[in-house]
């Protein structure tokens, strides 16, 4: 009988399995991926308009909001002049009522009552003369009064009209706001949309890649990937890093450890700790670690085009595989080294490294040391220039 706990554990083995069979890939699920990717893509695209829509409507709203406040201080400048205006209207006016009150002053005043009294013709003429004046006082101050009701209703209209700029700066900084996040976002669906697009290349170059070998061992399209590749034959070796820079060739050149020597592989310039990945379908043959030279070593065995070889992966800092698994190209076989901690002279195991590489080689045959140049299977860019893709 197994123990309660045993149990619970041997459920969740069965379900990780499981699941891992779900998740395995095949020719099929990475064509639905790439179905994916392309449906992802087009909704940032769409995204990306929506959002350039958003800040051409919102450039357009400051535009807008520019031209009120333009036509409201021209308004507030008319207002300003027409205040002016009043004023200088009014004191026009104050002057006339101020020189017919020191007129009737003047005629009311006891002294000089006798003088108006002699200078008019009569009693009558005397009292008309003061009604005139009065009337004339009263009109005049009600004048005043209401261009005094103007000039407030102006500045009543003026502070109006500043509220209303107010409003429209303030809407306007609002707008400016959301314009840097506009901007942000659609950097970021830049980003993603670039991203993305470099994941559809890459993925459709895979999909062709693994569509020749579906093609020539007869595999169904939802057939697993390693099923398909582990029965035969590929039809080629790919670049076992994503990037990465070439830093020597194979063939005969002076080694700076060991001067003058055949140099078994292509060495490639990559970061240390770097995925790198099994150039071609195979089973792993070999597993070397921490050589004196060399350090952490892989190697695999393949079939190309009917023709045995073998891959060889050096300098790892850490390896990833064992002996006798099956492994294609999207298997990491370890992490790159050649550089840091791994050399010798670090503390580390490997002598003949002065730094951060990989070292590939390609034999033919099972057995035996003959490397051949990678350049004749693998595409890989002339010396000292950089890669970015496995293909
Ligand atoms: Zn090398």
């Amino acid at each position: 009988m197994m123990k309660r706990t045993n149990k619970i554990l041997f459920f969740i083995f069965c379900l990780f399995f499981l699941v891992n069979i779900a998740n395995a890939e095949s020719l099929k699920s990475l064509k639905d991926q790439l179905a994916k990717d392309e449906a992802n893509q087009a909704a940032l695209v769409k995204k990306q308009r929506d959002i350039q829509n958003k800040i051409k409507s919102a450039q357009n709203e400051i535009g807008n909001l520019e031209t009120d406040i333009e036509n409201y201080e021209n308004e507030i400048d008319e207002l300003l002049k027409q205040i002016d205006e009043l004023e200088e209207d009014i004191e026009k006016k104050q002057k006339e009522i101020d020189a017919l009150l020191s007129f009737l002053q003047v005629s009311n005043g006891d002294n000089i009552y006798l003088e108006y009294v002699f200078e008019a013709k009569s009693f009558t003429d005397f009292i008309y003369r003061s009604a005139v004046v009065e009337e004339l006082t009263e009109y005049n101050d009600n004048l005043i009064d209401e261009m005094y009701n103007m000039i407030e209703e102006d500045k009543k209209l003026q502070s109006e009209l500043k509220d209303k700029i107010a409003k429209s700066e303030s809407s306007i900084k609002e707008l400016d706001k959301k314009l840097k996040n506009y901007n942000v976002s659609l950097s970021d669906l830049e980003d993603a949309h670039s991203d993305i697009a470099a994941e559809i290349k890459s993925r459709k170059k895979t999909i062709e890649y693994y569509e020749s070998i579906y093609k020539a061992n007869n595999c169904k399209e939802d057939v697993e990937l390693v099923s398909c590749l582990s029965t035969s034959n590929a039809n080629n070796f790919v670049r076992p890093l994503t990037k990465g820079t070439i830093t020597s060739e194979w063939g005969y050149r002076v080694c700076p450890v060991h001067g003058r020597e055949i140099h078994s592989g292509i060495d490639i310039g990559v970061a240390m700790n770097t995925p790198v990945y099994a150039s071609a379908p195979g089973t792993v043959s070999g597993i070397t670690t921490k050589s004196s030279c060399g350090g952490n070593i892989v190697t695999i065995n393949h079939i190309i085009k009917g023709k045995q070889y073998r891959s060889v992966y050096m300098h790892l800092a850490s390896i990833n595989v064992k002996i006798g698994q099956v492994v294609d190209i999207t298997t990491v076989i370890g992490k790159s080294g050649g550089g840091g901690y791994t050399l010798r002279r670090n503390g580390g195991w490997d002598t003949c490294s002065t730094g951060a590489h990989l070292h590939f080689t390609i034999r033919e045959g099972w057995s035996g040391r003959n490397s051949v140049n990678p350049r004749n299977f693998v595409n890989f860019p002339a010396k000292g220039k950089s890669f970015n893709s496995r293909f």
